[in-house]
């Protein structure tokens, strides 16, 4: 089979790789249905996390069961399924915390751009649908496995309730759907910060019901403005930078509550500032498997439609065009089809 593997800097290849096969019994092979390119590819991508060899990319997907090991039995050939980045037995302490990107056998799973991938521990991994979606529903089950999982995730984290005031710090894909996510908590004031008028769009109809188009100092000066001087009780942060983790602390209440799930690159905090800051924090990578079973009923019930995100979908073999469009920012993110 061929699949996407990263060399270097913008250096993305679809070549020949070995197909996966089964090496535990707990392991299953998918036959990838969709997958995508996640925003936290392009940090390798742009060269700013280091790429040492040659790298298999892709940790988004959604499939169909195609070979399952001797021991798995919570899913069958032919059933649709979905999973997350992190492989996770379900069954440890802190994945009955509802912690499973943290399990004590976590395996990561980076390789789905690609027509077929192993999944570790499958039983704990995978969550199946009750039918194979329609095409139309694709979109919005393929983003289950990690963009959506990860905004809902922001928006848990950071306390989400009916009736408050949010602030979602950054519009990628993760921050326009913490804006869907805190919308289905019930926040009443949704303030999204975005500079990007496709993106202002999409958060708007996510349900925003302010833009604060301005980054930094004036960003916060314009929260500030918009919550009466208080700041905002909710504030999730899905970048990763220095000044965007500024931003979301400086901008939540007293009390409030700030969530990260940009993975972090270069950010350092203050003890004295966060001691006099007087906010919680929560965040770290999104245990997407505790939301899998809620996630689906809602995507299948057509509650949500998080799949309006990808604005570009290619055949895989184009994986390449999909780095570069991201890259540019020329669109939001990229749907692959083997
Ligand atoms: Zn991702
Ligand atoms: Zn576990």
């Amino acid at each position: 089979m061929r699949g996407a593997v990263l060399y270097g800097p913008r250096d993305v290849r679809f070549e020949e790789r070995p197909e996966p096969k089964i090496t535990k019994p707990t392991d299953a092979i998918l036959k990838i249905s969709a997958t995508c390119v996640c925003g936290s590819d392009l940090w390798p991508y742009r060269g700013i996390q280091p790429v040492p060899q040659p790298t298999p990319m892709g940790h988004e997907y959604c499939g169909i069961v195609e070979e399952i090991g001797s021991a798995v039995r919570s899913v069958k050939r032919g059933q649709f399924v979905i999973g997350s980045f992190s492989a996770s037995d379900n069954t440890c302490p802190n994945c009955h915390n509802g912690y499973q990107s943290s399990c004590h056998h976590r395996e990561f799973v980076g390789d789905a751009q690609a027509p077929y991938l192993r999944v570790p521990l499958a039983d704990g991994t995978l969550v199946a649908t009750q039918d194979v979606p329609s095409s139309d529903l694709l979109p919005s089950m393929l983003t289950v496995s990690d963009v959506m999982g990860t905004g809902w995730f922001a928006a848990d984290a950071a306390n989400t309730r009916p009736g408050t005031t949010v602030v979602v710090v950054g519009d990628g894909a993760v921050g326009l759907l913490a804006v869907l996510s805190a919308k289905q908590m019930g926040a009443e004031r949704i303030i999204a910060m975005s500079r990007h008028v496709a993106r202002q769009i999409l958060a708007r109809e996510f349900g925003a019901t302010d833009i604060v188009s301005e980054r930094g100092d004036d960003g916060i000066t314009r929260v500030l403005e918009l919550t009466k001087g208080i700041g905002a009780d909710s504030v999730l942060e899905c970048v990763g930078t220095q000044q965007s983790m500024m931003q979301a602390i400086r901008s939540a209440r007293k009390g409030g509550y700030v969530s990260y799930v940009g993975v972090p690159h270069g950010v350092e905090l203050n003890g004295e500032e966060l001691f006099f800051a007087h906010v919680h924090l929560h965040g770290g990578p999104a245990p997407v498997r505790r939301y899998l079973p809620k996630l689906i009923d809602l995507v299948a019930k057509g509650k949500i439609d998080p799949g309006k995100v990808f604005d570009l979908t290619l055949p895989l073999d184009q994986v390449a065009d999909g780095y570069r469009a991201m890259d540019e920012r020329r669109a939001i993110k990229t749907l692959l089809r083997p």
